[in-house]
């Protein structure tokens, strides 16, 4: 007997999960199915995505609405339009033999008109984000006084992205006694509290022990300097090369800048985040899940609904403000059983947080170390073997050179034959990692570099050691700023103002603080008299804008520097430095540009390898790196 008949769904439920590969019940789907379908129970279910949620609660949903009725009797709230989009498809592939069904998705950034009439046309299960939902409500677009069971998928999702009231208004509008099924990756008091307040005596799984990770995650982390972040990302990438990754970052503005200059360097890489359209957003994740793009950089928030299998890394550039969230991120990787690994990159001030993460997902964090440049060219050199090895070769096309190529290469042996051709590729490796510093901060020193630092010991003349490292208080200066909340100004808002304008990196901002009419922000102690200048006469909407440092620490120990962290200085992140840029390029033949020059100045070798000069990243390297999925 089937398993899945064996834990009671119906055999054309069964029919067509089985066309979706579905054999085994999964641990979450073993527990909750024969529960739901049994008792009209309330549910809390504690389980990250991948783990085979969507069909634990949507099986047991779908076997007991009746599809003959139009009415709404099932009703979904998840936290964003990409999830809920995945939901929706999810319950149409497991109705596809159920006639008469009509699932129907109600999300923002979408026609409202074309939700309405979708609906009207008798949805029997609405899945909605909860911001929508309440719009179709107050159109009287959905009548939810039918419905019998509720679904609150990534609760605390809902309830970190403020969706508290929202959801409040929408379950109000729905029978008492129906039945709630709560599922959430973290049990925050937040979300313990909804359960309380709309679910009795609810029946409760635990897929892995309380707020732990999937198993098969290894979690690593890097320690480097703060300016050195994205020089240890590519490496990093470039360390694995089948890498198939999530770079999260903690803003949109850093999430684009990061994914710009992975682009630029000749990554095959781009951004999502709440700023892009919901036509480009879907466009990028298209890309993604066809593995034609290698390198998906996103925001939390945008990257909430990505369920793609085969995620190989999932990298943390910046960890999150809620530290909590890096358990979702990390489950973005090892699904459906695979292993995966989830990266932290750190700079020194926030290796504490470590410990705090190892309490939330319940394992530990092994400390890696940045590859050195002759590492990661031997993991590119054995990369380049396998794809030697496995390239498939155009027989007929091939033929008519062969002739001349073996009367050309007739005087050389098999081995000298194998060493040049690798060669070719590799000593491009080698040159690009000729002088590639060791980015590990052991061996760097403090945060600035080992000149600056020195000095800055001198200055003090404290003769500490330079593996010692100051407190965040030394390091970062407290700004007041007299813009916030009424200049209609939140966090990233800030963040974004205070970058345009200084043109400084996001990396150098650290806690903001928004208040009604002025705000407060951290910056790195060495930015001060950057920022003081930058912000010489600038307006916001027309009004003047004032920063001070507002505690007075560190007043005075940057003015005799200059600041090596303006875009373009900086000795490895700048696009037109030497040190870790556009390394990619000449190994995937992306832009065709100088490894050496993120520039477009077209370097000769990388044009006459791959001919593919100045088209933009993805249009070379597209083709190659998808023939080299393929074969994954
Ligand atoms: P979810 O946690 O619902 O996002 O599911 C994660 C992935 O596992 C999705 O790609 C599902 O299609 C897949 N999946 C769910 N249940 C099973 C199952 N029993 N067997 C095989 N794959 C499954």
């Amino acid at each position: 007997m089937n398993k899945f008949e064996a834990l009671g769904i119906l055999p054309n439920i069964v029919k067509a999960i089985t066309e979706l590969g579905f054999e085994t019940p999964t641990p979450i789907q073993e527990q909750a199915i024969p529960v739901l379908l049994k008792e009209e129970k309330d549910l809390v279910g504690l389980a990250q995505t991948g783990t085979g949620k969507t069909a634990a609660f949507g099986l047991p949903l779908i076997q007991t609405v009746d599809f003959n009725s139009r009415n709404t009797q099932a009703l979904i709230l998840c936290p964003t339009r990409e999830l809920c989009l995945q939901i929706t498809k999810d319950l149409q592939s497991y109705t596809k033999y159920m006639p008469g069904a009509n699932i129907v998705a109600i999300y923002g950034g979408a026609s409202i008109v074309n939700q309405l009439r979708d609906v009207k046309r008798g949805a029997q299960i609405v899945v909605g984000t909860p911001g929508r939902m309440v719009d179709m409500i107050n159109r009287r677009g959905v009548t939810l006084s039918t419905v019998i069971r509720v679904v609150l998928d990534e609760a605390d999702e809902m309830l970190n992205m403020g969706f508290k009231e929202d959801l409040d208004m929408i379950l109000s509008e729905t029978p008492d006694q129906k039945c709630t099924w709560l599922f959430s990756a973290t049990m925050p008091r937040e979300v313990e509290t909804i359960a309380r307040k709309y679910m009795s005596d609810p029946f409760q799984i635990t897929v892995g022990k309380r707020n732990e990770g999937n198993v098969n995650i290894e979690h690593q982390y890097y320690v480097v300097q703060s300016r050195d972040r994205y020089a240890s990302l590519k490496r990093i990438v470039d360390f694995y090369p089948d890498i198939f990754g999530i770079v999260f970052c903690r803003t949109k503005a850093e999430t684009q800048e990061v994914a710009e200059k992975l682009i630029r360097d000749g990554y095959n890489a781009d951004a999502l985040h709440g700023d892009l359209s919901q036509a480009q957003r879907d466009q990028v994740m298209k890309r993604y899940r066809s593995k034609t793009l290698q390198v998906l950089v996103a925001t939390d928030v945008a990257a909430r609904g990505i369920d793609v299998d085969d995620v190989t890394h999932v990298i943390n550039y910046n960890l999150p403000d809620e530290i909590e969230n890096y358990t979702h991120r990390s489950g973005r990787t090892a699904r459906a059983g695979k292993t995966g690994i989830s990266i932290v990159i750190l700079n020194i001030r926030e290796v504490g947080k470590i410990r705090m993460l190892e309490k939330i997902i319940g394992k530990k964090f092994t400390k890696v170390k940045v590859p050195n440049g002759s590492e990661v060219c031997e993991k590119q050199l054995f990369a380049l073997i396998s794809k030697i090895h496995d390239v498939e070769v155009n027989e007929a096309a091939i033929a008519q050179y062969l002739p001349q190529i073996y009367a050309q290469l007739e005087e050389l042996s098999k081995e000298e034959l194998i060493k040049r051709f690798v060669s070719d590729e590799f000593n491009r490796f080698l040159e690009y990692y000729k002088n590639a510093p060791d980015l590990n901060v052991e061996n760097r020193g403090m945060e600035r570099g080992p000149e600056v630092t020195r000095d800055r010991f001198n200055e003090r003349g404290s003769g500490e050691p330079r593996q010692r490292v100051p407190d965040r208080d030394s390091n970062m200066t407290r700004f007041f700023i007299n813009v916030g909340e009424m200049d209609g100004l939140d966090k990233g808002g800030l963040l974004r103002f205070i970058c345009d304008t200084s043109n400084l990196e996001g990396s150098n901002i650290g806690r903001i603080d928004i208040k009604s009419n002025f705000s407060f922000f951290d910056a790195a102690k060495e930015v001060e008299d950057f920022l003081m200048n930058a912000f010489k006469d600038q307006t916001y909407k027309g009004r003047n804008v004032r920063i001070d440092p507002s505690n007075g620490a560190g007043a005075g120990s940057a003015s005799s520097r200059e600041s090596s962290f303006g875009r373009g200085k900086r000795p490895y992140g700048g696009g037109n430095s030497g040190g870790d840029t556009g390394y990619r390029k000449k190994s995937y033949g992306g832009s065709g540009n100088s490894y050496s020059d993120g520039n477009s100045t077209g370097g000769g070798y990388a044009k006459r390898s791959y001919g593919s000069d100045d088209k933009p990243a993805d249009s070379g390297s597209y083709t190659d790196r998808k023939s080299k999925f393929g074969k994954r």
